[in-house]
Protein backbone atom coordinates (compact mmCIF):
# COMPACT_ATOMS: atom_id res chain seq x y z
CA UNK A 1 0.00 0.00 0.00
CA UNK A 2 1.09 3.48 -0.66
CA UNK A 3 2.30 5.95 2.27
CA UNK A 4 0.44 9.00 1.47
CA UNK A 5 2.61 12.35 0.96
CA UNK A 6 2.07 13.89 4.17
CA UNK A 7 2.71 10.72 6.01
CA UNK A 8 5.74 9.62 4.14
CA UNK A 9 7.10 13.62 4.96
CA UNK A 10 6.89 12.39 9.03
CA UNK A 11 8.81 8.98 8.50
CA UNK A 12 12.13 8.81 9.85
CA UNK A 13 14.86 8.54 7.03
CA UNK A 14 17.55 5.47 6.82
CA UNK A 15 18.77 5.01 10.73
CA UNK A 16 21.51 2.28 11.88
CA UNK A 17 19.39 -0.17 13.60
CA UNK A 18 18.04 -0.04 17.19
CA UNK A 19 21.05 -3.27 18.25
CA UNK A 20 23.88 -1.15 16.09
CA UNK A 21 22.46 1.87 18.15
CA UNK A 22 22.96 -0.07 21.80
CA UNK A 23 26.77 -1.60 20.39
CA UNK A 24 27.59 2.19 18.85
CA UNK A 25 27.04 3.85 22.49
CA UNK A 26 28.01 1.04 24.32
CA UNK A 27 24.00 1.04 25.93
CA UNK A 28 24.33 -2.50 27.97
CA UNK A 29 20.98 -3.40 29.35
CA UNK A 30 21.41 -2.34 33.57
CA UNK A 31 20.14 -5.51 35.13
CA UNK A 32 19.51 -3.42 38.18
CA UNK A 33 17.38 -0.87 36.67
CA UNK A 34 15.40 -3.82 35.11
CA UNK A 35 16.39 -2.72 31.68
CA UNK A 36 14.44 -4.97 28.66
CA UNK A 37 14.88 -3.47 24.91
CA UNK A 38 12.68 -4.24 22.00
CA UNK A 39 14.74 -4.80 19.29
CA UNK A 40 11.77 -5.94 16.77
CA UNK A 41 10.65 -2.85 14.90
CA UNK A 42 7.02 -5.00 14.31
CA UNK A 43 6.12 -5.26 17.15
CA UNK A 44 6.82 -2.04 18.33
CA UNK A 45 4.93 -0.90 15.72
CA UNK A 46 1.94 -2.96 17.38
CA UNK A 47 1.93 -1.45 20.87
CA UNK A 48 2.02 2.07 18.94
CA UNK A 49 -1.15 0.81 16.98
CA UNK A 50 -3.06 0.06 20.18
CA UNK A 51 -2.67 3.31 20.96
CA UNK A 52 -5.24 4.70 18.15
CA UNK A 53 -3.77 7.20 15.05
CA UNK A 54 -0.82 9.27 16.29
CA UNK A 55 -0.99 11.66 13.06
CA UNK A 56 -0.20 14.72 14.17
CA UNK A 57 -0.49 13.99 17.52
CA UNK A 58 1.09 14.83 21.43
CA UNK A 59 3.39 12.08 22.87
CA UNK A 60 4.45 11.72 26.14
CA UNK A 61 7.14 8.30 25.87
CA UNK A 62 8.44 7.19 29.21
CA UNK A 63 11.18 5.45 29.12
CA UNK A 64 12.31 5.60 25.89
CA UNK A 65 16.06 3.63 26.46
CA UNK A 66 17.68 3.12 22.99
CA UNK A 67 14.83 4.03 21.03
CA UNK A 68 13.02 1.58 19.74
CA UNK A 69 9.12 2.20 20.15
CA UNK A 70 10.14 5.88 19.84
CA UNK A 71 10.99 5.52 16.38
CA UNK A 72 7.50 3.58 15.37
CA UNK A 73 6.15 6.76 17.53
CA UNK A 74 7.51 9.06 15.17
CA UNK A 75 6.84 6.37 12.26
CA UNK A 76 3.12 7.18 12.92
CA UNK A 77 3.10 10.25 12.60
CA UNK A 78 3.34 12.19 16.11
CA UNK A 79 4.05 15.88 15.47
CA UNK A 80 5.65 16.73 19.02
CA UNK A 81 7.19 13.87 21.06
CA UNK A 82 8.46 14.31 24.66
CA UNK A 83 10.59 11.81 25.88
CA UNK A 84 10.95 11.32 29.62
CA UNK A 85 14.30 8.91 30.39
CA UNK A 86 15.98 8.69 33.64
CA UNK A 87 19.57 6.63 32.73
CA UNK A 88 21.39 9.56 31.09
CA UNK A 89 23.75 7.02 28.73
CA UNK A 90 20.40 7.39 26.55
CA UNK A 91 20.32 10.71 26.08
CA UNK A 92 23.25 10.66 23.15
CA UNK A 93 21.18 8.67 21.00
CA UNK A 94 17.57 10.18 21.93
CA UNK A 95 19.33 13.33 20.25
CA UNK A 96 20.37 11.17 17.15
CA UNK A 97 16.88 10.18 16.56
CA UNK A 98 15.83 14.00 17.60
CA UNK A 99 17.96 15.04 14.64
CA UNK A 100 16.53 12.68 12.19
CA UNK A 101 13.35 14.24 13.39
CA UNK A 102 13.83 17.98 13.19
CA UNK A 103 11.60 19.97 15.26
CA UNK A 104 9.23 16.71 16.56
CA UNK A 105 11.33 15.20 19.82
CA UNK A 106 11.98 16.74 23.08
CA UNK A 107 14.04 15.51 25.69
CA UNK A 108 13.98 15.57 29.42
CA UNK A 109 16.09 13.34 31.61
CA UNK A 110 14.23 12.63 34.56
CA UNK A 111 12.20 10.55 36.86
CA UNK A 112 8.85 9.92 35.53
CA UNK A 113 7.19 9.18 39.28
CA UNK A 114 7.88 13.01 39.92
CA UNK A 115 8.00 14.54 36.69
CA UNK A 116 5.17 17.59 35.74
CA UNK A 117 3.60 16.62 33.00
CA UNK A 118 1.02 19.16 33.44
CA UNK A 119 4.32 21.38 32.57
CA UNK A 120 4.93 19.76 29.23
CA UNK A 121 2.89 20.35 26.67
CA UNK A 122 0.54 24.06 25.90
CA UNK A 123 -2.71 24.20 27.37
CA UNK A 124 -4.15 24.80 24.15
CA UNK A 125 -4.54 21.18 22.97
CA UNK A 126 -6.53 20.56 26.39
CA UNK A 127 -10.33 19.46 26.50
CA UNK A 128 -12.73 19.54 28.27
CA UNK A 129 -13.16 16.47 30.76
CA UNK A 130 -16.34 15.33 29.36
CA UNK A 131 -15.30 15.67 25.51
CA UNK A 132 -13.59 13.35 23.37
CA UNK A 133 -10.00 12.58 24.79
CA UNK A 134 -7.10 15.09 23.75
CA UNK A 135 -4.94 14.30 21.11
CA UNK A 136 -2.17 13.61 23.61
CA UNK A 137 -1.15 9.94 24.57
CA UNK A 138 1.30 8.48 26.90
CA UNK A 139 2.97 5.44 25.86
CA UNK A 140 6.06 3.52 27.46
CA UNK A 141 7.66 0.21 28.20
CA UNK A 142 8.89 0.83 31.84
CA UNK A 143 10.39 -1.47 34.28
CA UNK A 144 7.51 -2.89 35.69
CA UNK A 145 8.74 -2.11 39.30
CA UNK A 146 8.08 1.50 37.74
CA UNK A 147 4.87 0.62 36.03
CA UNK A 148 2.63 -0.60 38.92
CA UNK A 149 2.96 2.29 41.31
CA UNK A 150 3.17 4.75 38.26
CA UNK A 151 -0.63 3.44 37.29
CA UNK A 152 -1.73 4.05 41.22
CA UNK A 153 -0.06 7.10 41.08
CA UNK A 154 -1.71 8.12 37.53
CA UNK A 155 -5.45 6.59 38.81
CA UNK A 156 -5.02 9.43 41.71
CA UNK A 157 -4.19 12.49 39.48
CA UNK A 158 -7.41 11.00 37.10
CA UNK A 159 -9.76 11.32 40.22
CA UNK A 160 -8.07 14.99 40.49
CA UNK A 161 -7.84 15.81 36.66
CA UNK A 162 -3.94 16.56 37.23
CA UNK A 163 -0.63 15.64 35.84
CA UNK A 164 -1.18 14.16 32.61
CA UNK A 165 -4.93 14.76 33.15
CA UNK A 166 -5.04 18.22 33.13
CA UNK A 167 -5.18 18.02 29.52
CA UNK A 168 -8.42 15.83 29.68
CA UNK A 169 -8.67 12.39 29.20
CA UNK A 170 -5.40 12.02 28.14
CA UNK A 171 -5.38 7.68 26.61
CA UNK A 172 -2.48 5.42 28.26
CA UNK A 173 -0.71 3.32 26.34
CA UNK A 174 1.80 0.87 28.94
CA UNK A 175 3.37 -2.50 29.07
CA UNK A 176 3.26 -4.56 32.53
CA UNK A 177 4.05 -8.21 33.94
CA UNK A 178 1.05 -10.25 31.89
CA UNK A 179 0.40 -11.46 35.57
CA UNK A 180 -0.50 -7.65 36.56
CA UNK A 181 -2.35 -7.27 32.82
CA UNK A 182 -4.39 -9.85 34.07
CA UNK A 183 -5.15 -8.36 37.23
CA UNK A 184 -5.46 -4.46 35.72
CA UNK A 185 -8.41 -6.45 33.52
CA UNK A 186 -9.68 -9.14 35.47
CA UNK A 187 -13.53 -8.67 35.81
CA UNK A 188 -15.78 -10.07 38.76
CA UNK A 189 -15.70 -13.74 39.33
CA UNK A 190 -11.83 -14.33 38.07
CA UNK A 191 -9.19 -15.65 39.63
CA UNK A 192 -7.21 -12.73 38.82
CA UNK A 193 -9.62 -10.32 40.13
CA UNK A 194 -7.86 -7.99 42.89
CA UNK A 195 -7.08 -4.18 44.29
CA UNK A 196 -5.57 -3.40 40.52
CA UNK A 197 -8.85 -4.48 38.90
CA UNK A 198 -11.19 -2.47 41.17
CA UNK A 199 -9.07 0.36 40.85
CA UNK A 200 -8.29 0.49 37.27
CA UNK A 201 -12.00 -0.17 36.56
CA UNK A 202 -13.35 2.51 38.54
CA UNK A 203 -11.53 5.16 37.02
CA UNK A 204 -10.63 3.78 33.20
CA UNK A 205 -12.12 2.05 30.41
CA UNK A 206 -9.01 -1.11 30.83
CA UNK A 207 -8.09 -2.92 27.45
CA UNK A 208 -5.63 -5.63 27.54
CA UNK A 209 -4.23 -5.56 24.00
CA UNK A 210 -1.70 -8.52 23.49
CA UNK A 211 1.01 -10.57 25.26
CA UNK A 212 4.42 -10.26 24.18
CA UNK A 213 6.32 -13.29 25.12
CA UNK A 214 9.40 -12.36 26.97
CA UNK A 215 11.90 -13.82 24.40
CA UNK A 216 11.25 -10.86 21.86
CA UNK A 217 13.19 -8.48 24.79
CA UNK A 218 16.83 -8.40 25.23
CA UNK A 219 18.13 -9.34 27.74
CA UNK A 220 15.31 -11.62 28.18
CA UNK A 221 13.21 -10.98 31.19
CA UNK A 222 11.87 -14.16 33.33
CA UNK A 223 8.30 -13.58 32.19
CA UNK A 224 6.02 -12.45 29.63
CA UNK A 225 4.89 -8.82 28.76
CA UNK A 226 1.09 -7.42 28.14
CA UNK A 227 0.40 -4.20 27.20
CA UNK A 228 -2.55 -2.23 28.56
CA UNK A 229 -4.56 0.73 27.27
CA UNK A 230 -6.71 2.98 29.35
CA UNK A 231 -9.08 5.46 28.68
CA UNK A 232 -10.50 7.55 31.63
CA UNK A 233 -13.86 7.82 31.87
CA UNK A 234 -15.93 10.91 31.27
CA UNK A 235 -17.25 9.92 35.09
CA UNK A 236 -15.44 7.73 37.86
CA UNK A 237 -17.63 4.82 38.44
CA UNK A 238 -17.64 5.72 42.46
CA UNK A 239 -18.03 9.39 43.16
CA UNK A 240 -15.59 9.08 46.69
CA UNK A 241 -12.29 10.42 47.49
CA UNK A 242 -9.32 8.48 45.82
CA UNK A 243 -7.90 7.75 49.39
CA UNK A 244 -11.39 6.70 50.83
CA UNK A 245 -11.91 4.59 47.82
CA UNK A 246 -8.18 2.71 47.65
CA UNK A 247 -8.32 1.99 51.50
CA UNK A 248 -11.61 0.38 51.48
CA UNK A 249 -10.53 -1.66 48.22
CA UNK A 250 -6.92 -2.46 50.17
CA UNK A 251 -8.48 -3.34 53.51
CA UNK A 252 -11.30 -5.84 51.91
CA UNK A 253 -8.36 -7.79 49.55
CA UNK A 254 -6.31 -8.19 52.27
CA UNK A 255 -8.19 -11.24 52.85
CA UNK A 256 -9.24 -12.28 49.52
CA UNK A 257 -10.20 -15.97 50.45
CA UNK A 258 -12.86 -14.87 53.53
CA UNK A 259 -15.71 -12.85 53.47
CA UNK A 260 -15.95 -9.74 52.44
CA UNK A 261 -16.55 -8.67 56.34
CA UNK A 262 -13.75 -10.31 57.47
CA UNK A 263 -11.41 -7.02 55.30
CA UNK A 264 -13.90 -4.58 55.75
CA UNK A 265 -13.95 -5.18 59.72
CA UNK A 266 -10.74 -4.09 59.74
CA UNK A 267 -11.64 -0.22 58.27
CA UNK A 268 -12.63 0.45 62.18
CA UNK A 269 -11.08 0.35 65.77
CA UNK A 270 -11.21 -2.61 67.57
CA UNK A 271 -13.84 -1.74 70.30
CA UNK A 272 -16.32 -0.84 67.88
CA UNK A 273 -15.28 -3.32 64.81
CA UNK A 274 -18.21 -5.80 64.86
CA UNK A 275 -21.19 -3.16 65.14
CA UNK A 276 -19.45 -0.78 62.62
CA UNK A 277 -18.89 -3.19 60.14
CA UNK A 278 -22.38 -4.45 60.19
CA UNK A 279 -23.82 -0.91 59.98
CA UNK A 280 -21.35 -0.35 56.73
CA UNK A 281 -22.93 -3.56 55.02
CA UNK A 282 -26.81 -2.51 56.12
CA UNK A 283 -26.32 0.76 54.62
CA UNK A 284 -24.63 -0.74 51.46
CA UNK A 285 -27.03 -3.42 51.27
CA UNK A 286 -23.84 -5.78 50.29
CA UNK A 287 -23.81 -9.46 51.11
CA UNK A 288 -21.39 -9.91 54.22
CA UNK A 289 -20.60 -13.83 52.71
CA UNK A 290 -19.76 -12.26 49.08
CA UNK A 291 -15.75 -13.14 48.94
CA UNK A 292 -14.02 -10.37 47.52
CA UNK A 293 -13.39 -11.82 44.21
CA UNK A 294 -16.92 -11.44 44.15
CA UNK A 295 -18.07 -8.32 44.38
CA UNK A 296 -19.03 -5.51 41.97
CA UNK A 297 -18.25 -2.15 41.06
CA UNK A 298 -22.16 -1.73 41.92
CA UNK A 299 -21.09 -2.72 45.39
CA UNK A 300 -17.71 -0.95 45.85
CA UNK A 301 -19.67 2.00 45.08
CA UNK A 302 -22.46 1.46 47.71
CA UNK A 303 -19.52 0.52 49.75
CA UNK A 304 -17.53 3.43 49.95
CA UNK A 305 -20.60 5.40 49.74
CA UNK A 306 -21.55 4.15 53.01
CA UNK A 307 -17.84 4.16 54.87
CA UNK A 308 -17.69 7.78 53.52
CA UNK A 309 -21.26 8.43 55.34
CA UNK A 310 -19.26 6.71 58.39
CA UNK A 311 -16.28 8.76 58.04
CA UNK A 312 -18.21 12.09 57.59
CA UNK A 313 -19.87 10.80 61.22
CA UNK A 314 -17.08 10.26 62.94
CA UNK A 315 -14.00 12.16 62.98
CA UNK A 316 -10.63 10.31 62.67
CA UNK A 317 -12.32 7.75 61.17
CA UNK A 318 -10.36 7.86 57.72
CA UNK A 319 -7.46 7.72 58.98
CA UNK A 320 -7.54 4.80 61.37
CA UNK A 321 -5.00 2.36 60.61
CA UNK A 322 -5.41 -1.32 62.20
CA UNK A 323 -2.04 -2.15 61.62
CA UNK A 324 -1.21 0.75 63.59
CA UNK A 325 -3.27 0.04 66.05
CA UNK A 326 -1.73 -3.44 66.67
CA UNK A 327 1.53 -2.05 66.67
CA UNK A 328 1.00 -0.24 69.46
CA UNK A 329 -0.76 -2.77 71.19
CA UNK A 330 2.00 -4.64 71.10
CA UNK A 331 4.55 -2.19 71.99
CA UNK A 332 2.42 -1.86 75.36
CA UNK A 333 2.26 -5.27 75.81
CA UNK A 334 6.43 -5.15 75.73
CA UNK A 335 6.16 -1.86 77.47
CA UNK A 336 3.84 -3.31 80.49
CA UNK A 337 1.83 -0.14 80.02
CA UNK A 338 -2.35 -0.30 79.48
CA UNK A 339 -3.40 0.05 75.38
CA UNK A 340 -6.80 2.36 75.27
CA UNK A 341 -8.66 1.53 72.10
CA UNK A 342 -10.23 4.20 70.22
CA UNK A 343 -13.52 6.26 71.37
CA UNK A 344 -16.90 4.93 70.53
CA UNK A 345 -16.86 6.87 66.91
N1 LIG B 1 11.42 1.76 25.76
C1 LIG B 1 12.62 1.00 25.57
C2 LIG B 1 12.32 -0.28 24.79
O1 LIG B 1 11.12 -0.62 24.72
O2 LIG B 1 13.23 -0.91 24.30
C3 LIG B 1 13.31 0.70 26.88
C4 LIG B 1 12.53 -0.19 27.82
S1 LIG B 1 13.32 -0.55 29.37
C5 LIG B 1 12.27 -1.86 29.94
C6 LIG B 1 12.77 0.72 30.46
C7 LIG B 1 13.33 2.11 30.25
O3 LIG B 1 12.75 2.98 31.22
C8 LIG B 1 14.83 2.21 30.44
O4 LIG B 1 15.37 3.01 29.44
C9 LIG B 1 14.98 2.88 31.81
O5 LIG B 1 16.18 3.61 31.96
C10 LIG B 1 13.76 3.78 31.82
N2 LIG B 1 13.28 4.13 33.17
C11 LIG B 1 13.29 3.34 34.27
N3 LIG B 1 12.74 3.97 35.32
C12 LIG B 1 12.38 5.19 34.87
C13 LIG B 1 11.76 6.31 35.50
N4 LIG B 1 11.41 6.27 36.79
N5 LIG B 1 11.54 7.42 34.77
C14 LIG B 1 11.90 7.46 33.46
N6 LIG B 1 12.49 6.43 32.82
C15 LIG B 1 12.72 5.31 33.50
Amino acid sequence: MAVSGKLATLRLPPLPTIGEIIKLFNLRAEKQLSQNFLLDMRLTDKIVRQAGSLRNAYVCEVGPGPGGLTRSILNAGAADLLVVEKDNRFIPSLKLLAEAAPGRVRIVQGDILTYRMDRGFKHDIAKKWEDEPPELHVIGNLPFSVSTPLIIKWLDCISTRSGPFAFGRTRLTLTFQKEVAERLTASTGSRQRSRLSVMAQTYCTVKNCFTIPGKAFVPKPEVDVGVVHFTPLAQPQIQQPFNLVEKLVKNVFQFRRKHCFRGLAMLFPEAHRTELTHELLRLSCVEPTLRPTELTIPHFRALSDAYGQLCSQSQGLISYEFREEQRLKRLHRKQGTPHHTEAPP
